[in-house]
């Protein structure tokens, strides 16, 4: 199922309009996002909705959902991290319009009256990448974490160390 997705919109006349798109794009045409990723490979899958909201605002709604392979930074081994992403986000022509808004929307500052529908995708992808991709412990490959877990024997040398604390203790207690 192909569909053509336009390339720049006008985000007021989309909400009034109620314009919705639903399919999919590679991952690997975009390429900010590409530059993140370990691998640039699956799509991303998304919903986008545009919509005018009780105050009359701009808005769009919707979801993206794409599995992004991204680089543990244990191990260096590959770590998929799914992203699921609902879109909550208010268009606005200035930071003015942005500060009034309130907490739970994020502010979308359109330049020129203009969006790059890519651009909306990619800059949602680019917000849910963590800044630290890591494996879970139990899935690590790292040989970090094993070295963590040998730690203890550490201790071993404390309790070399004991005798000498025994001794202390049983000269004090001797005088
Ligand atoms: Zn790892």
């Amino acid at each position: 199922m192909l569909k053509r997705f336009p390339d720049r919109l006008d985000p007021w006349r989309f909400a009034d309009l109620g314009k919705e798109f639903g399919g999919e794009l590679p991952l690997d045409t975009f390429s900010r996002l590409s530059a993140c990723l370990l691998r640039p490979v699956g799509n991303v899958s998304f919903k986008l909705v545009f919509s005018r909201d009780r105050e009359r605002r701009a808005t769009l709604g919707g979801w993206l959902k794409a599995v992004l392979s991204l680089q543990c930074q244990r191990c260096l081994e590959e770590v998929e991290r799914p992203v699921d992403i609902r879109l909550s986000t208010v268009f606005v022509q200035g930071l003015d319009e942005a500060e009034m808004l309130p907490e739970e929307v994020d502010p979308w500052l359109v330049e020129e009256d203009q969006v790059v529908f890519r651009e909306l995708i990619e800059d949602e992808l680019l917000l849910a990448l963590p800044q630290v991709a890591m494996h879970e412990p139990g899935a690590c490959h790292a040989p970090a974490a094993e070295m963590i877990e040998e730690r203890p024997k550490e201790s071993s040398k404390q309790e070399r160390e004991n005798p000498f604390a025994v001794l202390a203790e049983y000269k004090r207690d001797k005088q």
